[in-house]
């Protein structure tokens, strides 16, 4: 068993890094380049920089530890380190998964793909793109941008933008719009769209100053405003793995996050 931790700059998180380090010692293999499982220490960020970073051939399972609040990534508790390692030296490592995005940056064929979502914009104006479902134009589209995201995402920026919350079992990656112009002469459907997964949505920018796309916590890519660039997504075949120790149910992590202390003070 190969691991590597990875942990953001935090002290809290830097310390529990070594105290997790000592009690691997002698037991698992340290592996930075090629580990079979990756320990994220930090928060949902965290973890999307870690996935970033080793989602290579080898394709390793994630488990994440929150120092800060309960994300939706992060399953062990700083002061559950012990239970970790006897995870970590099981004979049996279940492991649960969450959908992934295919991103196709079409003209210049580059491919990425994404845990949270997809955005499109513009850094000023308003950008026209078309909207393609499958092969068949369903929008055109007239405003700041589109976002696309995964049910894990569902509750980062999508959600911000008025889309929906998602179980991580359903299949599907949801659309939702970023400022949309809509009045007699532009019309957008104005309302979030859930798709199935094996349906491809197709962006292609008729006009824009400076589109560009942005994915997860990764530095935005300029598409350039001259070429029409198209961006294609869809529900990756591929999944992001996850070591199913405590595995904490999806909608008390909605209620931790979004609700919380409030529901007894309306009691
Ligand atoms: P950041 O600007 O440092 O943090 C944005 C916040 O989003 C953090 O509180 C982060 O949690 C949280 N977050 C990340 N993924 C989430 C998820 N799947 N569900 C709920 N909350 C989530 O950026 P970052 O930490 O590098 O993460 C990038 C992500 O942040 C993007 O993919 C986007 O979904 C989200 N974001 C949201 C907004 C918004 O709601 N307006 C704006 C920008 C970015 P931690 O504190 O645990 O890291
Ligand atoms: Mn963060």
């Amino acid at each position: 068993m190969k691991i590597a931790v990875w942990a953001n700059q935090a002290t809290h998180s830097q310390e529990i890094k070594e105290e997790l380090l000592k009690r691997c010692a002698n037991i698992v293999q340290i592996d930075d380049k090629e580990p079979d499982i990756v320990i994220s220490i930090g928060g949902d960020g965290t973890l999307l920089s870690a996935f970033h970073h080793y989602n290579t051939l080898n394709k390793p399972t994630f488990v994440a530890i929150h120092t800060g609040h309960l994300g939706f990534y992060t399953d062990f508790l700083a002061n559950q380190l012990q239970e970790l390692v006897d995870y970590l030296v099981s004979a049996k490592q279940n492991t649960y998964s969450y959908p992934l995005l295919d991103i196709t940056l079409v003209n210049e064929q580059k491919t990425m793909t994404a845990l949270n979502e997809l955005t499109l914009k513009t850094t000023s104006g308003t950008l026209v793109c078309q909207v393609y479902i499958g092969e068949e134009l369903f929008e055109v589209f007239r405003g700041d941008g589109l976002c696309v995201s995964t049910p894990t995402g569902s509750t980062g920026v999508s959600k911000s933008l008025g889309g929906a919350v998602v179980h991580p079992k359903v299949e599907a990656m949801q659309l939702v719009e970023i400022a949309a112009l809509n009045n007699v002469v532009y019309r957008t459907i104005g309302s979030p769209l859930i798709l199935p997964k094996d349906e491809t949505v197709r962006l292609k920018v008729i006009h824009a100053q400076d589109p560009i796309i942005t994915y997860d916590n990764v530095r935005p890519i300029h598409l350039g405003g001259k070429n029409n660039a198209i961006v294609e997504i869809k529900l990756s075949k591929e999944r992001i793995h996850f070591a199913d120790y405590k595995h904490i149910d999806f909608w008390s992590r909605v209620e931790g996050a979004f609700i919380g202390d409030i529901k007894g003070k309306k009691k």
